[in-house]
C-alpha cells in the first residue's frame, strides 16, 4: 500500500565487497521460460535448447571445383563428356569408367565417378576433354558430413544467437527457434531535477540520460523495457506508487538515483515499505558505493522481481548496471557464461588508487604487439576524468579496469585485471 506517513531515509546496511554483492544478487536470480520465434527474428536471442545436426552436410558428395567428374582410376587421357552437372542440377546417369561429366564448385558428383579434375588440369575437344593430370579417389570432393556429422551438436543452449549462429540454424533447417523469452523490465528514473530528454530544462533541472542508456543497454541484450521514459520525483507517494505499479509482472525494476544518503534518497525505505528484502545496500567500490539490490515477491506470486536501484550519477548508475545486471540479464536469459569476462591489461599511465575502495577505472583498449616480449596484448588507456557524474568517461569504454585500493598510483606499465564490455 502507498504510504501515507513521510518515509524517512534509513540507515544502510553493512557494506560488502563487489564479489559478494554479485554473488547474492545472481543468487536470487531464475532463468525465464522459453519460447519459440522464427529463425528471421531470433537475432540477438538465447537459444534455450541444443540444436543438433538432423542430417549430415554437405548431404551428398560434393563438387569443391569447377572441373570434369572423373574415375580417379582412369588416369591421364582423352574422354568423351557424357553430362554437364552444374550445382542444383545432379546426374541422371551412372557414370563409368572411361567416362568424364563436366560439374561446378557445389554439384553432386555423379555415381561411379570418385574425384574431380579441376578445370585448369584440363584441354576441351569438342565433345571430349584431355586430362592432364593424375588424381586420386577423393581429389576435390567434400564427402557426405564432411562439413557436419549426423547427430553432431550445432548449438548449445545458453549461446546467444548471433549472424553466424543464425547461418548454422539456416543450414540445419531449424525454422523456428526455441529461446529464453525476453525478461520484462521496467527503468525508472528518480529526481526531482530531471526532465525528459526533449524538454528544455529550468533552472536547476538537468535532462534524464539514465533511463535511455539503461534501458536501451538492456534492449540490446535482450530485455523487453516497458514503458517509456519514466521519471518519479523524490515525493513519497509519487514515488511509491511508480514502484507499485512497476512490481505487479516485471522481471526486473532499474532505478537510479535516491539511494545516496540525502534527506530525499527515500529508495531503500520504501522498498522495504513495499514489502522488499534489502540484499545489499553499499558496496566497497568506486564508483557505485550506494547500489542497492533488493527483491519482492510479485503479486501473481510466480516469483520475483529483482530491484536494483542505482547511484543516480551516470557513470556509477553505468559502472553498477554492468557488474551486476548485465550477469543478472544474462543468467536470467540462461545465458553462458553468466560472469563478463575477466582479460589481463597493461595500463600506459600511472593510474591513482582509492585508499579504500577498488576502483572500476574506464578504458579504451588497443592491441599493442610490442608488449609482452613480442607475444602481444591490450593496452588500456583512461577515457579520462573519471567523475561519476561525467558520462562522456564511458563513451569509448571497452573495459572497466579494476585498480586495486592503496596508496599512490599504479604504475603506468602495471597489468591489471579488467572487465571485457565488448560482447555484453
Ligand atoms: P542521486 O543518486 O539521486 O543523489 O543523484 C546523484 C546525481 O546524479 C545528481 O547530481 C543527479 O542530478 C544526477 N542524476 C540523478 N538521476 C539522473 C538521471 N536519470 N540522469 C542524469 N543525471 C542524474
Ligand atoms: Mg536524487
Amino acid at each position: 500500500m502507498p504510504s501515507s506517513g513521510a518515509v524517512q531515509p534509513r540507515e544502510p546496511g553493512p557494506m560488502v565487497s563487489v564479489s559478494t554483492a554479485l554473488c547474492r544478487v545472481l543468487n536470487q536470480v531464475e532463468a525465464v521460460g522459453s519460447e519459440f520465434v522464427s529463425l528471421q527474428e531470433s537475432l540477438g536471442r538465447i537459444i534455450s535448447s541444443d540444436v543438433f545436426a538432423e542430417a549430415p552436410f554437405p548431404p551428398f558428395r560434393a563438387s569443391t571445383k569447377d572441373g570434369y567428374a572423373v574415375v580417379a582410376a582412369d588416369g591421364p587421357g582423352t574422354y568423351p563428356v557424357v553430362g554437364h552437372v552444374p550445382a542444383g542440377h545432379p546426374a541422371d546417369y551412372v557414370q563409368t569408367s572411361g567416362q568424364a561429366t563436366y560439374i561446378t564448385t557445389g554439384a553432386p558428383l555423379p555415381d561411379g565417378a570418385d574425384a574431380v579434375v579441376m578445370v585448369e588440369d584440363t584441354i576441351p575437344e569438342g565433345d571430349k576433354v584431355k586430362i592432364n593430370t593424375t588424381v586420386s579417389p577423393g581429389t576435390d570432393v567434400r564427402p557426405i558430413g564432411s562439413d557436419l556429422e549426423a547427430g553432431a551438436l550445432i548449438l548449445e543452449r545458453g549461446r546467444r544467437l548471433d549472424a553466424v549462429e543464425l547461418g548454422m540454424l539456416a543450414t540445419a533447417g531449424v525454422s523456428q527457434v526455441e529461446v529464453y523469452r525476453k525478461p520484462k523490465i521496467t527503468v525508472l528514473s528518480t529526481g526531482d531535477e530531471l526532465c525528459a530528454p526533449w524538454d528544455v530544462p529550468k533552472y536547476g533541472q538537468i535532462r534524464d540520460s539514465n533511463h535511455i542508456t539503461l534501458s536501451r543497454m538492456a534492449m540490446a541484450m535482450g530485455a523487453d523495457s516497458i514503458g517509456g521514459t519514466k521519471i518519479a520525483p523524490d515525493n513519497t507517494v509519487e514515488l511509491q506508487n511508480e514502484l507499485l505499479s512497476s512490481l505487479t509482472d516485471r522481471d526486473m525494476l532499474i532505478t537510479s538515483g535516491g539511494v545516496s544518503m540525502g534527506e530525499h534518497d527515500l529508495l531503500p525505505s520504501l522498498l522495504q515499505e513495499l514489502g522488499a528484502e534489502l540484499h545489499t545496500e553499499r558496496v566497497l567500490m568506486k564508483p557505485g558505493k550506494p547500489f542497492t539490490f533488493a527483491t519482492v515477491d510479485r503479486q501473481d506470486n510466480s516469483r520475483v522481481t529483482l530491484i536494483f536501484s542505482l547511484p543516480g550519477n551516470p557513470a556509477s548508475a553505468l559502472v553498477t548496471f554492468l557488474l551486476f545486471v548485465v550477469p543478472a540479464l544474462r543468467k536470467m536469459q540462461g545465458r553462458k557464461p553468466v560472469r563478463l569476462p575477466r582479460i589481463g591489461v597493461t595500463i600506459i599511465e600511472d593510474l591513482r588508487r582509492d585508499p579504500l575502495r577498488p576502483e572500476f577505472h574506464r578504458v579504451a583498449l588497443t592491441w599493442d604487439q610490442g608488449l609482452h616480449d613480442g607475444a602481444g596484448g591490450y593496452c588500456a588507456k583512461s577515457t579520462g576524468l573519471q567523475k561519476s557524474s561525467r558520462l562522456m568517461s564511458m563513451l569509448d569504454a571497452d573495459a572497466l579496469v579494476e585498480i586495486p585500493p592503496g596508496n599512490g598510483a599504479v604504475s603506468k606499465g602495471s597489468v591489471l585485471q579488467a572487465v571485457d564490455l565488448r560482447r555484453l
